[in-house]
Protein backbone atom coordinates (compact mmCIF):
# COMPACT_ATOMS: atom_id res chain seq x y z
CA UNK A 1 0.00 0.00 0.00
CA UNK A 2 1.15 3.18 -0.84
CA UNK A 3 1.72 5.80 2.26
CA UNK A 4 -0.41 8.74 2.10
CA UNK A 5 0.04 12.14 1.95
CA UNK A 6 -0.99 14.50 5.02
CA UNK A 7 -1.99 18.25 5.09
CA UNK A 8 -1.83 19.90 9.07
CA UNK A 9 -3.19 22.89 9.52
CA UNK A 10 -0.76 24.50 12.41
CA UNK A 11 -1.92 27.53 13.60
CA UNK A 12 -0.18 28.56 16.34
CA UNK A 13 2.90 27.62 17.84
CA UNK A 14 1.38 26.47 21.29
CA UNK A 15 -0.37 24.07 19.74
CA UNK A 16 3.32 21.85 19.92
CA UNK A 17 2.54 22.07 23.82
CA UNK A 18 -0.82 19.76 23.04
CA UNK A 19 -4.18 20.58 23.38
CA UNK A 20 -7.21 19.23 21.29
CA UNK A 21 -5.81 19.69 17.90
CA UNK A 22 -2.20 17.78 18.73
CA UNK A 23 -4.53 14.85 20.39
CA UNK A 24 -6.26 14.26 16.56
CA UNK A 25 -2.61 14.61 15.30
CA UNK A 26 -1.67 12.03 17.43
CA UNK A 27 -4.76 9.96 16.14
CA UNK A 28 -3.47 10.23 12.90
CA UNK A 29 -0.34 9.00 13.76
CA UNK A 30 -1.90 6.21 15.23
CA UNK A 31 -3.47 5.53 12.28
CA UNK A 32 -0.41 5.52 9.81
CA UNK A 33 1.91 3.96 11.98
CA UNK A 34 5.20 3.77 11.32
CA UNK A 35 6.63 4.97 7.76
CA UNK A 36 10.55 5.06 6.34
CA UNK A 37 10.28 8.57 6.36
CA UNK A 38 8.58 11.54 6.57
CA UNK A 39 9.06 14.52 3.20
CA UNK A 40 7.91 17.85 4.93
CA UNK A 41 6.47 21.29 3.64
CA UNK A 42 6.51 23.68 5.71
CA UNK A 43 5.22 27.24 4.98
CA UNK A 44 7.89 28.60 7.60
CA UNK A 45 10.89 27.71 5.30
CA UNK A 46 11.18 29.58 1.96
CA UNK A 47 14.17 29.75 -0.48
CA UNK A 48 15.00 31.20 -2.98
CA UNK A 49 15.41 28.23 -5.32
CA UNK A 50 15.07 24.62 -4.18
CA UNK A 51 16.28 23.06 -1.14
CA UNK A 52 15.96 19.61 0.82
CA UNK A 53 17.42 19.17 4.47
CA UNK A 54 20.62 16.66 3.99
CA UNK A 55 21.75 16.29 8.04
CA UNK A 56 21.58 13.18 9.63
CA UNK A 57 20.19 14.78 12.88
CA UNK A 58 18.80 18.12 12.20
CA UNK A 59 18.48 20.86 14.69
CA UNK A 60 14.85 21.86 16.49
CA UNK A 61 14.31 25.56 14.81
CA UNK A 62 12.40 28.05 17.47
CA UNK A 63 11.35 30.37 14.73
CA UNK A 64 8.75 32.40 16.08
CA UNK A 65 9.18 34.90 19.31
CA UNK A 66 7.08 35.83 22.13
CA UNK A 67 5.83 32.64 23.42
CA UNK A 68 6.49 30.94 27.07
CA UNK A 69 10.19 29.81 27.64
CA UNK A 70 8.44 25.88 27.64
CA UNK A 71 7.64 26.15 24.35
CA UNK A 72 10.94 27.55 23.15
CA UNK A 73 12.85 24.82 25.65
CA UNK A 74 10.87 22.16 23.16
CA UNK A 75 13.19 20.06 21.10
CA UNK A 76 12.23 17.23 18.63
CA UNK A 77 15.06 15.02 18.13
CA UNK A 78 13.56 13.06 14.90
CA UNK A 79 16.68 11.85 12.54
CA UNK A 80 17.12 13.33 9.46
CA UNK A 81 17.86 11.08 6.35
CA UNK A 82 20.80 12.00 4.28
CA UNK A 83 19.56 8.96 2.08
CA UNK A 84 15.81 10.48 1.64
CA UNK A 85 17.52 14.13 1.01
CA UNK A 86 19.37 12.32 -1.82
CA UNK A 87 16.20 10.84 -3.14
CA UNK A 88 14.25 13.79 -3.17
CA UNK A 89 17.01 15.33 -4.61
CA UNK A 90 17.51 12.80 -7.17
CA UNK A 91 13.24 13.58 -8.10
CA UNK A 92 13.52 17.05 -7.83
CA UNK A 93 16.93 18.69 -8.47
CA UNK A 94 16.50 20.40 -4.61
CA UNK A 95 19.91 21.24 -3.66
CA UNK A 96 21.09 19.48 -0.30
CA UNK A 97 21.18 21.44 2.35
CA UNK A 98 22.35 21.80 6.23
CA UNK A 99 21.38 25.49 6.56
CA UNK A 100 17.92 24.77 7.64
CA UNK A 101 16.79 21.93 10.18
CA UNK A 102 13.11 21.58 11.85
CA UNK A 103 11.23 24.61 11.93
CA UNK A 104 7.84 25.03 13.80
CA UNK A 105 5.25 24.01 10.73
CA UNK A 106 6.96 20.59 10.93
CA UNK A 107 7.93 19.83 14.86
CA UNK A 108 5.01 21.30 16.46
CA UNK A 109 2.86 18.96 14.75
CA UNK A 110 5.09 16.38 14.20
CA UNK A 111 5.66 15.92 17.90
CA UNK A 112 2.27 14.52 18.34
CA UNK A 113 2.01 12.14 15.19
CA UNK A 114 5.34 10.83 16.02
CA UNK A 115 5.85 11.38 19.36
CA UNK A 116 8.66 8.68 19.65
CA UNK A 117 11.11 11.12 17.35
CA UNK A 118 11.99 7.93 15.61
CA UNK A 119 10.52 8.61 12.11
CA UNK A 120 13.09 10.11 9.92
CA UNK A 121 12.16 13.90 8.36
CA UNK A 122 13.45 15.63 5.20
CA UNK A 123 11.89 19.00 4.71
CA UNK A 124 11.76 20.33 1.01
CA UNK A 125 11.52 24.53 0.54
CA UNK A 126 9.04 26.31 -1.00
CA UNK A 127 10.55 28.07 -3.42
CA UNK A 128 9.91 31.73 -4.27
CA UNK A 129 10.59 31.63 -7.85
CA UNK A 130 7.71 29.48 -8.69
CA UNK A 131 3.77 30.22 -9.25
CA UNK A 132 1.30 27.58 -7.67
CA UNK A 133 1.52 25.80 -11.13
CA UNK A 134 4.85 25.39 -10.62
CA UNK A 135 4.20 24.07 -7.32
CA UNK A 136 1.81 21.47 -8.08
CA UNK A 137 3.90 20.79 -10.99
CA UNK A 138 7.54 19.90 -8.72
CA UNK A 139 5.10 18.24 -6.03
CA UNK A 140 3.78 15.78 -8.68
CA UNK A 141 7.10 14.87 -8.62
CA UNK A 142 7.79 13.14 -5.58
CA UNK A 143 4.83 10.88 -6.14
CA UNK A 144 6.67 7.60 -6.33
CA UNK A 145 8.00 8.22 -2.89
CA UNK A 146 4.49 7.05 -1.47
CA UNK A 147 5.55 4.25 -2.83
CA UNK A 148 8.62 3.93 -1.25
CA UNK A 149 7.07 4.09 2.22
CA UNK A 150 7.57 7.65 2.89
CA UNK A 151 4.65 10.22 3.24
CA UNK A 152 4.60 13.32 2.11
CA UNK A 153 3.11 15.99 4.50
CA UNK A 154 2.74 19.74 4.42
CA UNK A 155 1.98 22.03 7.19
CA UNK A 156 0.16 25.60 6.82
CA UNK A 157 -3.27 26.84 6.98
CA UNK A 158 -5.84 26.77 4.20
CA UNK A 159 -6.78 30.00 5.98
CA UNK A 160 -4.29 32.27 7.51
CA UNK A 161 -5.33 35.82 8.41
CA UNK A 162 -2.94 37.61 11.43
CA UNK A 163 -4.29 40.99 10.89
CA UNK A 164 -7.78 39.71 11.23
CA UNK A 165 -7.26 36.93 13.99
CA UNK A 166 -9.08 37.50 17.37
CA UNK A 167 -6.78 36.29 19.92
CA UNK A 168 -9.70 35.99 22.58
CA UNK A 169 -11.40 33.51 19.87
CA UNK A 170 -14.55 34.36 18.08
CA UNK A 171 -16.56 33.09 15.22
CA UNK A 172 -15.42 32.49 11.80
CA UNK A 173 -15.50 35.28 9.18
CA UNK A 174 -17.57 34.45 6.05
CA UNK A 175 -15.19 34.87 3.91
CA UNK A 176 -12.35 32.38 6.11
CA UNK A 177 -15.25 30.08 6.67
CA UNK A 178 -16.62 30.13 3.08
CA UNK A 179 -12.51 29.42 1.37
CA UNK A 180 -12.34 26.87 4.30
CA UNK A 181 -15.46 24.70 2.47
CA UNK A 182 -14.65 26.20 -0.90
CA UNK A 183 -10.55 24.71 -0.53
CA UNK A 184 -12.01 20.81 0.74
CA UNK A 185 -14.90 20.88 -1.74
CA UNK A 186 -12.09 21.15 -4.41
CA UNK A 187 -10.01 18.61 -2.98
CA UNK A 188 -13.33 16.07 -2.77
CA UNK A 189 -13.98 16.56 -6.36
CA UNK A 190 -10.05 16.28 -7.09
CA UNK A 191 -10.33 19.75 -8.87
CA UNK A 192 -6.38 20.65 -9.04
CA UNK A 193 -7.04 23.48 -11.10
CA UNK A 194 -9.16 25.06 -8.77
CA UNK A 195 -6.85 24.72 -6.23
CA UNK A 196 -4.12 26.26 -8.31
CA UNK A 197 -6.09 29.12 -9.30
CA UNK A 198 -7.17 29.69 -5.54
CA UNK A 199 -8.14 33.36 -5.98
CA UNK A 200 -11.64 31.88 -7.83
CA UNK A 201 -12.48 29.69 -5.27
CA UNK A 202 -14.49 31.87 -3.05
CA UNK A 203 -15.36 34.94 -2.65
CA UNK A 204 -12.82 37.77 -1.14
CA UNK A 205 -10.57 34.50 -1.27
CA UNK A 206 -7.37 36.64 -0.60
CA UNK A 207 -8.35 37.75 2.76
CA UNK A 208 -7.98 33.95 3.58
CA UNK A 209 -4.43 34.17 1.60
CA UNK A 210 -3.03 37.79 1.99
CA UNK A 211 0.31 35.64 1.44
CA UNK A 212 0.43 32.49 -0.11
CA UNK A 213 3.25 30.45 1.92
CA UNK A 214 0.42 29.06 4.58
CA UNK A 215 -1.23 27.50 1.77
CA UNK A 216 0.78 26.30 -0.80
CA UNK A 217 1.86 23.40 1.05
CA UNK A 218 -1.44 21.87 0.64
CA UNK A 219 -0.54 21.64 -3.32
CA UNK A 220 1.98 19.32 -2.46
CA UNK A 221 -0.68 17.24 -0.83
CA UNK A 222 -3.01 17.39 -3.23
CA UNK A 223 -0.68 16.76 -5.79
CA UNK A 224 -0.69 13.15 -4.66
CA UNK A 225 -4.08 11.85 -5.54
CA UNK A 226 -4.29 8.80 -7.46
CA UNK A 227 -7.88 7.52 -8.88
CA UNK A 228 -9.43 5.77 -5.48
CA UNK A 229 -7.99 7.86 -2.91
CA UNK A 230 -9.98 8.04 0.02
CA UNK A 231 -10.20 11.62 0.88
CA UNK A 232 -10.91 12.89 4.63
CA UNK A 233 -10.75 15.60 6.76
CA UNK A 234 -9.68 16.44 10.43
CA UNK A 235 -9.26 19.56 12.66
CA UNK A 236 -12.00 20.97 10.70
CA UNK A 237 -11.92 24.45 12.70
CA UNK A 238 -11.17 27.93 11.88
CA UNK A 239 -9.56 29.56 15.41
CA UNK A 240 -10.01 33.32 16.60
CA UNK A 241 -11.94 33.86 13.33
CA UNK A 242 -9.13 33.62 10.28
CA UNK A 243 -7.18 30.88 11.09
CA UNK A 244 -8.53 27.73 9.80
CA UNK A 245 -6.60 24.09 11.72
CA UNK A 246 -8.25 21.95 8.92
CA UNK A 247 -6.16 18.94 8.11
CA UNK A 248 -6.39 16.76 5.09
CA UNK A 249 -5.40 12.76 4.39
CA UNK A 250 -5.12 11.61 0.91
CA UNK A 251 -4.70 7.81 0.46
ZN1 LIG B 1 2.58 29.08 10.48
Amino acid sequence: MPQPAIFFGHGSPMNALGGPYADVWRKVGAEVGKPKGVVMISAHWETDGLGVTAQSNPETIHDFGGFTDELHAMQYPAPGSPTLAARVSELTGATQTTQWGLDHGTWSVLAHVWPDADVPVVQLSLNRRLDAQGHFDLARKLSALRDEGVVIAGSGDFVHNLRTWKRTGGDAYPWASGFNEAVKAALVRGDDAALIDWVGLAEDAQMSVPTDEHFLPLLYVAAQRRPGDDVSFFNDVIEGGSISMTGVRIG
